[in-house]
């Protein structure tokens, strides 16, 4: 394992491990060393004593580092090599959609006209942005067959309460508020959170053995208590949801609506469209399938799509189009109300907009074909080697367990730490929660072959080390800075501060 056998790991895929020496800036210091250099005085030097009053005058800091320009400047370099990215090396995280993000959008995003441009700005200097706003609703609404789009929402999670809220809003309306949520058991953790909020109490249902839900349990829960299903399509298994018109109708009949995740958009937009399923509420992951930067705990966005049906309950204000102009409606008496500051994250919605006209409709399908291709390519040619809990074709995701290894002790968090010597981000691991010991492997469009190659010549390797040399796997990884940490101790007793050593 590790720095043992370099020799046999795959060249190419860039650094491996994390390898530069850093010390905190409080042990860099040097007393007396400055990162600045000023002009002598041309005035009269005064104790700033005699002329602040004490309690304008800050304490001096004890030990506070003392450095000098290019000291800075190396530490927090050096530190930004530390970031594993997906500009540095290969991120097969699944169900997040890590792929890579052209810059073109991050440069229109950047252009002064768009990011120097201050929301509170009167609506008739700002039909540029409205307009462009306007025309991503559009474009949403042409990829998911629904009717509305709403841009608000920050991110999926919130776009689920949007959702959610618009779905109790809409039995408020009908004078019956209803009592439960029904929920696939191999959902997303924020689709329980979201209903509860919403006062909803979540009846899991069981998935059939092929990943699927079963229409005869979801037939015998679904009754008048029952405000709505919450489903994700493709679910989380990378599987599509065959049944999904027979779904929608057993809730529609009794009178209960459909909510569907939309974070695997990758792998069906161009392809097929929710509104075509019988879905009338679902949300858009912008910083997962529509090009935006994420997993460093950025902003996103999470706009929510509606059929005709819950269109009056939709956040305000709504931006609306009249003759060649463009406005922001706030007299809507049923909306659930405002979500987000001024109209959303208006950054990521120019990606978005940008990446979705840059594609064209052609080029949207086409990344969703390539996804769905690189993640049978690796399905294929690991099914032998690794246990797939739910066998079969993918969509944009496949799924193992650590399950054919179990006789060698080596568990799915040894593989994922093991990828980590090969300089591969660890994909998503023990989620879904129903398949035991998941490793849920999500490549995207956007990798070539050769890396696709290099990845699946890493796990098999993984794989016959597991059964040669088992005890090494505990101390994986061994090539960056960090290696295996006390998992239980960081969340137990963690480290939240620094203290001068002689403190
Ligand atoms: C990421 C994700 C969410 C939540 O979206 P956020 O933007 O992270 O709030 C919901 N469901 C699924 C299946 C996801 O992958």
């Amino acid at each position: 394992m590790g720095a043992n056998n370099t020799s046999t790991q795959p060249k190419g895929i860039g650094t491996k491990g994390l390898i530069f020496e850093e010390s905190l800036l409080f042990e860099l210091s040097s007393h007396g060393r400055k990162a600045y250099s000023l002009p002598s005085l041309d005035v009269p030097d005064v104790d700033i004593k005699s002329i602040l009053p004490q309690a304008e005058i800050r304490d001096e800091i004890k030990d506070f580092p003392e450095l000098s320009e290019l000291d800075v400047v190396r530490h927090y370099t050096r530190l930004s090599q530390w970031n594993f990215s997906i500009e540095t090396n290969f991120y097969p995280l699944g169900s997040c959609t890590m792929k890579y993000n052209p810059k073109i959008n991050d440069q229109m995003a950047q252009l002064p006209q768009f990011s120097q441009h201050h929301p509170a700005t009167p609506e008739p200097l700002s039909q540029g942005s409205l307009e462009l706003m306007h025309d991503l609703q559009e474009f949403l609404k042409e990829i998911s067959g629904m009717d509305s789009v709403c841009l608000q929402p920050a991110a999926g999670a919130q776009g689920e309460l949007a959702g959610m809220l618009m779905i109790h809003a809409w039995h408020q309306s009908k004078g019956a508020q209803r009592k439960k949520v029904l929920l696939p058991d191999s959902a997303h953790g924020t689709n329980p959170a979201s209903s509860a909020l919403c006062g909803y109490q979540v009846i899991s249902i069981p998935s059939n053995s092929n990943g699927f839900i079963d229409l005869e349990v979801l037939e015998s829960v679904m009754d008048e208590e029952v405000a709505g299903i919450m489903l994700t399509n493709p679910n989380t298994l990378g599987k599509f949801e065959k049944d999904i018109l027979q779904i929608t109708d057993i809730v529609h009949k009794k009178g209960g609506l459909v909510y569907c995740d939309g974070a695997n958009l990758n792998a069906i937009m161009g392809m097929t469209k929710m509104g075509e399923m019988g879905i009338d509420v679902m949300h858009f992951n912008l910083h997962k399938t529509f090009s935006t930067p994420h997993g460093g705990g950025g902003p996103g966005a999470g706009p929510v799509g509606v059929k005709k049906i819950l269109e009056p309950f939709l956040p305000v204000p709504v931006i609306e189009k009249k003759d060649t102009s463009f406005h922001l409606n706030y007299e809507r008496p049923q909306s659930i109300g405002k979500l987000k500051a001024f109209y959303g994250n208006f950054g990521i919605l120019l990606r978005a907009y940008v990446y979705i006209l840059s594609l064209g409709k052609k080029g949207i399908k086409q990344a969703c074909q390539m996804a769905v291709l690189n993640a049978n390519y690796i399905r294929s040619h690991l099914e032998g080697t690794y246990h797939q809990p739910y066998p079969g074709d993918s969509l944009h995701e496949c799924i193992f367990s650590d399950k054919n290894l179990q006789s060698t002790g080596v568990k799915t968090l040894d593989i994922a730490k093991a990828l980590i010597d090969y300089g591969i981000h660890p994909p998503t691991v023990y989620f879904p929660l129903i398949a035991k010991g998941a490793i849920m492997i999500e490549p995207t469009e956007t990798e070539s072959k050769e890396t696709l190659d290099l990845f699946i010549k890493a796990m098999k390797e993984i794989a016959e080390n597991a059964t040669k040399d088992p005890e090494s796997f505990h101390n994986a990884p061994t090539m960056p800075k960090v290696s295996r940490l006390d998992e239980t101790q960081a969340a137990r007793k963690p480290v939240l501060r620094w203290l001068p050593a002689n403190n």
